[in-house]
């Protein structure tokens, strides 16, 4: 029996396909979360129930805590029963042998999805994926990053898809990330730094982010640098507050500062879990999640 969920508006026109002989996913290069997150056929009814969608992260910027904030989530939501799954759909500035934000992904939400697949581009320049893509004579493809994006959203309950550097980083020619967001069709959460330009930057991606009417969770502020001086406390009390006048979303953190977090990841995420904003974050994504069901 075909199990299509209230989003389903059309007709399945091409096959399904045995997914790891628990459930079956609809492959198609133009699928869609309305498409995947509901085209299952099962033999179980759990699967079929529990498939609910996938929350992208991205940043006001490149190295705002991304990774931090998706891996705690990833931790903090499988302690409370849920199957997590990570995606990272492109990284670049990869070097074998050395850590990666997906292997620390995948590493923290214990999947057993391989590298390769949570994480369908890998490039070794640390520069935006187009370029990093253009370098080793490569192309970006936004099919083959959807189909694993419907595959990974049927294998898990919550899928948590963690962005590259902001909304307007090229992927292609012709797409950013905002493109791709849109396309996924999935609830984003937003990074950004507490601190002087914070206000600016944050607006700036909550805004285009609702030109797109992508719905919008939370907007996550982290402190990426030591707080030192009275002034810098005052910048990063007034960033906060004026975001939460006028962010119009849910305003979490600030995130403390944490020294070394890419020397001791597993750590950091450890200790931030037991922080108040994410615990506060934890159940924001969990009530959208069963709110999506
Ligand atoms: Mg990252």
């Amino acid at each position: 029996m075909i199990v299509t969920g209230p989003t389903i508006r059309f007709v399945v026109r091409r096959p399904l396909r045995k997914l790891h002989g628990r459930s079956y996913i609809w492959l198609s290069s133009t699928i869609c979360r309305a498409r995947c997150g509901t085209a299952i056929v099962g033999t179980s009814e759990k699967r079929a129930s529990s498939v609910t969608h996938g929350i992208f992260i991205t940043g006001t910027d490149t190295a705002v805590g991304k990774t931090l904030v998706t891996a705690v989530l990833a931790r903090s939501l499988k302690e409370l029963g849920l199957d997590v799954g990570v995606m990272k759909p492109v990284e670049t500035g990869v070097v074998k042998g050395q850590p990666s934000d997906a292997g620390r992904l995948t590493r923290i939400a214990q999947v057993s999805d391989s590298l390769d697949f949570v994480r369908p581009y890998a490039f070794r320049l640390p520069v935006a994926p187009l370029d990093a893509a253009r370098a080793e004579r490569r192309t970006i493809k936004i099919p083959t990053i959807m189909r694993v994006y419907c595959q990974l959203q049927a294998q898990h309950d919550l899928l948590l898809i963690e962005g590259v550097g902001g909304v307007h980083v090229p992927m292609t020619a012709t797409m950013d990330v905002l493109d791709l967001i849109e396309k996924l069709k999935a609830p984003v959460l937003v990074v950004g730094r507490v601190g002087l330009g914070g206000v600016n930057h944050a607006m700036l991606t909550l805004n285009a982010l609702r030109a797109r009417a992508i719905p919008i969770l939370a907007l996550v502020l982290n402190q990426t640098v030591p707080v030192k001086t009275a002034v810098a406390r005052r910048q990063h009390r007034s960033t906060l507050e004026l975001l939460r006048e006028s962010a119009g979303v849910p305003v979490i953190g600030p995130l403390p500062y944490r020294a070394g977090v890419d020397a001791r990841f597993e750590r950091a995420v450890e200790t931030m879990a037991a922080n108040s904003e994410m615990k506060k974050l934890t159940k924001l994504v969990l009530a959208s999640a069963r709110g999506s069901r």
